[in-house]
């Protein structure tokens, strides 16, 4: 049996809705070894036939066996492998890759074949030196003369052995000189033993092949044959040199070197692919630093503060508006829980607004009785003299320390210690000045700061306490001093009109508060890297659209449909990735301009959240990747080859 054996064949395409038939009834039997040329008119339907020939289009009618074997049986793999192992094709227009030098473009059939890098490599250069363009190696088709091209092509289809050399007008885009050149390769190709069929229109081409068939509107019309039929003889297959786990991990690694090349080769396109990531894994980073900064800061603020305080205050609760009119927190509280197991100290706080009087001056201030403990907390840092003690608690001794505003608006030019200022008709003796140690928000009152028993008993002279602080021993468990309090305090008041705040439970609010808000955030960024992956879809699909001719070459010299789906998936999850770099690097950046511009924000990266957005990027890159990958690799061959 012939190497091809073809049975009345037929090919019809619908167009619109008439089917246009192509082909009708072909005969025809190629021995292995055999120089053939197809000759007809324009039209006739010769591409069509090798197109069939080559396994790049299946025929309507009729069988096609090749090498005995039915060729409308086998599956789309068993195609391709097909084409990739017996199939070399030489095209009118060269069909190469234009980012791709002489040598990236001769060895892809033997990418797809799996073989080692070193060894197509060499047997690519070696072709192409052979074919007399050692000396062009690296250069890319654009770089290259029209014959020079076509030689590329040839040595292309020779890399995976070319039993079966079949080219479609290889001459037409040549001069005459380029022309014979190629023809006297094509005839020493046949003679050393490959199957060569060319397609042409050209009568003096025709002229160099051993047998010439003639076809004319989709019919064999001649078949002539100069001399004897000639021994079938088939060459020597090349062998597969890879085989197994490292040659699939060499096409993978092939296919990753194909998806930086084509990113590098369309910087637009990947950088707008890339864009929606950058954003997305920007916002998210920053965002959480910025999140995990702020409650770190607020964290150790209270921290400084210390644990072990807990404060008593009128009302249900923070939000309870009416504490000023719950009048039941009063001194002889304070008084009650003193000497109690869990109280170290407990100081009332009380705060009124009060005229107070220095020589010509007089200005409306915040009074304030605090205990001594009170400038300990870290909201103040004192900046002159020193502040009252427990013993000027204890005697209500006459003593005020100022905020930096109330000794500039009494002492502009004078030292405030030592001086005296009126309250109504109470004279306090400055004995400090301290400065507030936090960023304050708006306009504030001027403020002093006096023992909370001065106050209580020379000034307000009111019974109720604003609230009052209970410092705890270390030694003495929270819990169990809160209900301490609770009971003495609902004993003597009859009811529970106080609650009980201590530095744990303010932590535990402002954690769940910032937790909150970093879902808040996080389902912010989760968003627009979703809009990001539409992005990265989208470009994906117009880059399939217009990488149709690739695809098809791809397809043609012996990619199956999982090497191209491979090829795609690696493109969109690198653009992703290199997304995410640049996203993180964008975001280190933000933080570094933040830290320029206001110096008292802390940004707190997380090696988590880092990871997460890689882990997502790379997500985004398999989801959306899939579809368009899926369609490109479903692309039939001679649809995507002949597409403009
Ligand atoms: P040749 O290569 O001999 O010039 P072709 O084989 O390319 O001719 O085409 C033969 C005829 O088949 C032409 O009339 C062409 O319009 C038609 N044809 C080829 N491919 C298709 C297709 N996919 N759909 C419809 N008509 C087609
Ligand atoms: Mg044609």
């Amino acid at each position: 049996m012939a190497l091809i054996e073809i049975t009345g064949l037929g090919r019809s395409f619908t167009a619109g809705d008439q089917e246009v038939t192509v082909l009708d009834g072909v005969d025809l039997s190629i021995e292995a070894g055999e120089m053939v040329a197809i000759i007809g008119q324009s039209g006739s339907g010769k591409s069509t036939l090798m197109n069939i020939l080559g396994c790049l289009d299946r025929p309507s009618r009729g069988s096609y066996r090749f090498d005995g074997q039915d060729v409308a049986a086998m599956s789309d793999l068993e195609l391709a492998e097909l084409r990739r192992d017996h199939f070399g094709f030489i095209f009118q227009r060269y069909q190469l890759m234009p980012d791709l030098d002489a040598v990236g473009n001769v060895e892809i059939p033997a990418i797809y074949r799996g073989d080692p890098r070193r060894a197509r490599r060499q047997r690519a250069r070696k072709l192409l030196t052979r074919l007399g363009l050692g000396d062009r190696l690296g250069n890319r088709p654009g770089a290259l003369s029209g014959g020079q091209q076509q030689r590329v092509s040839v040595a292309r289809a020779l890399i995976n052995g070319g039993e079966v050399i079949l080219a479609d007008e290889p001459t037409g885009a040549l001069d005459t000189q380029s022309s014979a050149e190629l023809m006297a390769l094509l005839r020493e190709l046949h003679a050393e033993g490959h199957t060569v069929i060319i397609v042409t229109h050209d009568p003096t081409i025709a002229a160099s092949a051993d047998r010439v068939v003639e076809i004319s509107d989709g019919a064999i019309t001649k078949d002539t044959r100069k001399g004897p039929a000639p021994e079938p003889r088939r060459i020597s297959k090349t062998p597969p040199t890879g085989t197994g786990i490292g040659a699939s991990l060499d096409r993978f690694r092939e296919a990753t070197r194909m998806a930086l090349w084509s990113m590098a080769a369309h910087k637009l396109r990947s950088f707008l692919t890339m864009l929606g990531i950058i954003i997305g894994i920007t916002s998210v980073v920053s965002m959480v630093a910025l999140g995990n900064g702020s409650q770190q800061k607020v964290l150790e603020n209270i921290t400084n503060i210390g644990t072990s305080t807990i404060d008593i205050r009128p009302g249900t609760g923070f939000g309870d508006r009416r504490p000023n009119r719950v009048q039941t927190l009063v001194g002889s509280d304070a008084d009650a829980l003193e000497g109690q197991p869990f109280a170290a100290s407990v100081s009332p706080e009380v705060s009124t607004t009060a005229n107070v009087i220095h020589g010509a001056t007089t200005a409306s201030a915040q009074l304030k009785g605090v205990s001594s403990g009170y400038f300990q907390l870290g909201a103040y840092s004192l900046i002159e003299g020193a502040t009252f003690t427990q013993a000027d608690v204890e005697t209500r001794a006459q003593v005020a320390v100022l905020d930096e505003d109330a000794a500039d608006t009494f002492f502009a030019n004078e030292n405030p210690i030592g001086q005296r200022v009126l309250i109504g008709r109470i004279p306090l003796q400055v004995i400090g000045v301290v400065k507030s140690s936090g960023t304050s928000f708006g306009p504030q009152s001027i403020r002093i700061f006096t023992p909370w028993s001065t106050a209580m008993v020379r000034i307000t002279g009111g019974e109720t306490v604003d609230s009052i602080s209970v410092q705890v021993p270390d030694d003495y468990d929270m819990e169990q001093a809160e209900q301490e309090i609770t009971r003495i305090l609902t004993r003597r008041h009859g009811t529970v009109d106080f609650f009980l705040t201590n530095t744990d439970t303010i932590r535990e609010t402002i954690q769940s508060t910032s937790k909150t808000l970093t879902y808040l955030i996080s389902a912010i960024a989760v968003i627009s890297l979703v809009v990001g992956g539409i992005g990265v879809m989208n470009i994906m699909l117009v880059s399939v659209t217009e990488r149709t001719r690739e695809i098809g070459i791809r397809k043609a010299v012996g990619a199956r449909r999982s090497d191209i789906t491979e090829q795609f998936l690696i493109e969109a999850v690198l653009v992703c990735l290199v997304g995410g770099a640049l996203g993180v690097a964008l975001a280190f950046g933000f933080g570094a301009l933040m830290g320029v511009i206001s110096p008292d924000t802390r940004l707190v990266y997380s090696v988590g959240t880092i990871g997460a957005a890689f882990a997502s990027a790379m997500m985004i890159g398999v989801v959306f990747g899939y579809l368009p990958a899926r369609s490109a690799a479903r692309l039939d061959p001679v649809v995507a080859l002949t597409r403009e």
